[in-house]
């Protein structure tokens, strides 16, 4: 773990109340400007002589990175620092590989399907990672570059056994559980370098459902990479979702980009809703007012990525937040309509949004998704 400038500070002159306290002979005024600017690596160690033998061994041993980085293609993987994704975040989401045998007969179908296969999930697209051919001439390399159009990454397995990483076959479950556990604890607690390595696991070829389970298993607890015998879309979408869970920033809110997004081809006299760009309310009303027969517009305002009760606490989400925003989007020139739905949920707006947005009328909609169909059937009688 790195060290914090309070951290460093404890071994200084300063704290110690030593000769040398402030002498400014590093360029910086004291000692916690050098120790604050130490953690943040803007300054060097030794342009400080007076630190001690303890702190120079101790900042040096958490400089190291616990996980090496391995890159395959556009694909990193490791580089972890941390045993739980709240301490940060974890960096580099696990590879989910194919392993497709080119000495088998049916090599080719199997190819097509992992390179037909697309999965979207919270308006990112997806796809198999990577393909690793075995027994691979280039007639098979040709067909899959032929094939591919979710574009995974593409060695064979001499390359994959030539990269720096720990390639472990699977054996029972608690076995491969408590190594990836014990590996990547040793690398993180203890820096180890024989531990550093990202961990590859290939998968044993179980049913479907066993493969689930412990695949998704080692995928929050802590293969880097994982490598299936055999392709299947419903297990490659369970794992994918997860990854995506694991694998986000805790820090950020999931958002989408603010702007007008139209639905069921609208005119100048479409339906106008609104909403922040909290990625799930977006999704969620998106996804109604693409189901329903009605041509729609849908105004995203930037809110810092909140959902609306949130924004509108945090007051990312307010009448002169819109107003610029309608501005910006020249709504009034473009769009005939002037009636534009905002959540029910925040409702108390509507008054201050007429007063700001005098070229509109704000009206209350529902507070749940779900609801949005019952809502126009009754705007359109
Ligand atoms: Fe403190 Fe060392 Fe800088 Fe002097 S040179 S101010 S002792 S950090």
């Amino acid at each position: 773990m790195e060290m914090t400038g309070l951290q460093i500070f404890k071994y200084m002159p300063a704290a110690k109340k030593l000769e040398h306290t402030n002498c400014k002979e590093c360029g910086c005024p004291t000692c916690m400007v050098y120790s604050l600017k130490l953690a943040k690596q803007q300054i060097k160690l030794d342009r400080c002589p007076y630190v001690c033998d303890e702190l120079r061994q101790i900042y040096c041993q958490s400089l190291k990175h616990p996980q090496n980085t391995v890159q395959i293609g556009d694909l990193k993987i490791g580089g972890e620092n941390v045993l739980y994704r709240h301490e940060k975040t974890f960096i580099n989401p696990t590879i989910l590989a194919v392993m497709v045998d080119c000495s088998k007969p049916d090599y080719e179908d199997k190819i097509k399907g992992i390179c037909e296969f697309k999965y979207t999930h919270v308006g990112e697209n997806f796809g198999v990672d990577l393909v690793i051919l075995k027994n691979s001439d280039n007639k098979a390399e040709l067909s899959l570059r032929a094939y591919r159009r979710s574009n995974p990454a593409i060695i064979n397995s001499e390359q994959l056994q030539s990269l720096e990483l720990n390639i472990i076959e699977e054996q029972d479950f608690q076995t491969t559980k408590d190594y990836l556990i014990e590996t990547r604890r040793r690398a993180i607690l203890e820096k180890d370098e024989n531990s550093s390595a990202p961990v590859c696991v290939v998968m044993k070829n179980d049913d479907i459902y066993s493969q689930c389970a412990k695949a998704g298993f080692y995928l929050c607890k802590y293969a880097n990479m994982l490598v299936f015998e055999e392709f299947d879309a419903d297990l490659f979408s369970t794992l994918i979702t997860l990854r995506h869970n694991i694998f986000t920033d805790p820090q950020k809110t999931l958002q989408v980009d603010s702007g007008l997004y139209k639905y069921n081809n609208p005119d100048e006299n479409s339906i106008i809703f609104m909403t922040t760009n909290f990625a799930l309310t977006y999704f969620a009303v998106a996804n109604e007012l693409e189901n329903l027969a009605v041509p729609s517009y849908l105004i995203i305002v930037p809110a810092d990525g909140m959902s609306v009760l949130t924004a509108w606490s945090a007051q990312t989400f307010t009448p002169e937040i819109v107003s610029k925003f309608l501005e910006e989007l020249d709504i009034k020139n473009k769009i005939k309509t002037r009636k534009i739905i905002i959540p029910g949920l925040v409702s108390d707006m509507i008054e201050e949004l007429n007063a700001q947005c005098p070229d509109f009328e704000f009206v209350e909609g529902t507070k749940d998704a779900s609801d949005i169909g019952e809502f126009v059937k009754k705007l359109s009688v």
